[in-house]
């Protein structure tokens, strides 16, 4: 008898064993460190979740006259060390719990460098690509005005994160200062220099990124001299990343943005794409390049990958088609723990982002003890000290790898949750 051929099955886009829920991710990437470090059960209890969550309406007047009602949220998951640290993000998709997994992860990331610091995150669900600008400076200081209550240069400092800038920074500065009714420099950092930014601050994140991916490099025998690098996500992050790789004569061999990515396998050039993406909007369709999907340019041949756009692009799904040799993660979140297996497995190094993308908020940290203490220094020491941090900080988290025959992540983990747990310890329980 003829047996009916079964229908060829679609491949699902996610494989099904794969929680993507980035609070959940957050929650497994820190049990792992709990268990290698034997953390008590209060004190895991303690450390999983975030100290404190505000959901705030942000109701703004759009440029047609209606009144929109946005959803703002901002998080502090720890300040242990020191005052809440952590980014604003403006995106359609951002969601409670991915606030609560990008604190979660700056409380571990300060600890990492060790900087005073712990860790803090905010949000706002809106697509900020299509507002205008008076529409986003409205929104924006209307927000800030909402999370004032946890805001100050002593309480929590946000920093720029997706679709947020020095501009963005500049008006929370400003509705933050005509609200106590004094100039706070540091309230926020990532500003502009004019009002007390830093210098190196806007590219400390592709800075920090490039240091400890030449230290991992060195290790493996590899030059970033011609090394080939594909970047997902050309915005603040991983344009500069792109520059500064270039200026260390690698090979940036794709990159890519929201609309899609361009590749040239003799190399495309940072800065005439960056000026190609100011006036387009987008890198697709660059000249002297050839389209390449995002998907595509996760997985093709390359030295170095470098995604530096949003979470769970690595994943069961395509982690074992990963052909890099080293995964520097400029984003937050970008690998699942179940890719970080496979990538693993492949003797992929990776970077993990509580180290990879840590120059930002070191830099951040210069900007602050600059603007305390009124007292600004030249970019060639905002450098210096940058450079100077990410180094040991990558050597601190390759010891303690070896010391537990782990992987990066866990080793960097392992590093950041004992400090955070040492200086909870030692503190005590109020009351
Ligand atoms: P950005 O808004 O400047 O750039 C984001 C880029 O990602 C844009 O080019 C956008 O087109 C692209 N993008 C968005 N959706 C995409 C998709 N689905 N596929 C491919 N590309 C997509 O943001 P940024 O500040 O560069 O942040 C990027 C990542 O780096 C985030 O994960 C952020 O948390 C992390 N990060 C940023 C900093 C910082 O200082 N800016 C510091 C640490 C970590």
């Amino acid at each position: 008898m003829a047996t009916a051929k079964a229908a060829p099955q679609p491949i699902p886009r996610i494989a099904p064993r794969e929680d993507l829920n980035p609070h959940r991710i957050a929650q497994i990437q820190f049990d792992l460190a709990a268990e290698y470090l034997k953390l008590d059960p209060g004190l895991r209890q303690i450390l999983r979740s975030p100290k404190r969550v505000l959901e705030v309406s942000v109701p703004t007047k759009m440029d047609n006259g209606q009144v929109k009602v946005f959803t703002g949220y901002r998080v502090q998951h720890n300040v242990a060390r020191g005052p809440a640290k952590g980014g604003i993000r403006y995106h359609p998709n951002v969601t409670l719990d991915e606030v609560k997994a990008l604190a979660t992860w700056m409380t571990w990331k300060t600890a990492a460098v060790n900087i005073p610091f712990g860790g803090g995150k905010g949000g706002v669900i809106c697509d900020a690509k299509r507002m205008s600008k008076g529409e986003l400076e409205r929104m924006t200081r209307r927000y800030a005005s909402e999370i004032l209550p946890l805001i100050g240069p002593e309480q929590d400092i946000p920093a720029p994160d997706v679709y947020t800038d020095s501009q963005t920074m500049a008006w929370i500065m400003d509705t933050y200062s005509m609200t106590k009714g004094y100039s706070s420099l540091g309230v926020v950092t990532g500003k502009p220099v004019s009002i007390g930014g830093s210098e190196g601050r806007k590219e400390a994140t592709a800075r920090g990124c490039m240091v400890v991916t030449e230290e991992a490099c060195k290790l493996k025998k590899m030059s970033l001299r011609g090394a080939s690098v594909a970047i997902q996500g050309f915005g603040n992050a991983g344009s500069l990343v792109a520059r500064l790789f270039a200026e260390k004569k690698s090979r940036i061999v794709a990159i890519s943005d929201s609309r899609g990515g361009v590749f040239n396998s003799c190399g495309i050039d940072p800065l005439k794409a960056m000026r190609y993406k100011e006036r387009s909007g987008t890198v697709v369709g660059m000249p002297g390049t050839s389209r390449i999907s995002n998907d595509d340019l996760l997985t093709m041949k390359c030295d170095i990958l470098v995604p530096a756009a949003l979470e769970n692009v690595i994943t069961l799904n395509n982690a074992d088609q990963i052909k890099a040799k080293v995964v520097a993660e400029a984003a937050n979140g970008p690998t699942t723990p179940h890719a970080d297996e496979v990538l693993a497995r492949k003797g992929i190094t990776l970077l993990p982002d509580i180290l990879a993308n840590a120059g930002g908020v070191t830099a951040s940290y210069f900007e602050w003890v600059q603007d305390l203490q009124s007292l600004f220094w030249p970019l060639s020491e905002v450098n210096a000290k940058l450079e100077s941090v990410m180094r040991r900080a990558f050597q601190e988290a390759y010891e303690t790898m070896r010391k537990h025959r782990t992987h990066m992540r866990t080793g960097a983990y392992i590093l950041a949750v004992g400090r955070v747990a040492d200086a909870t310890l030692v503190r005590g329980l109020f009351p």
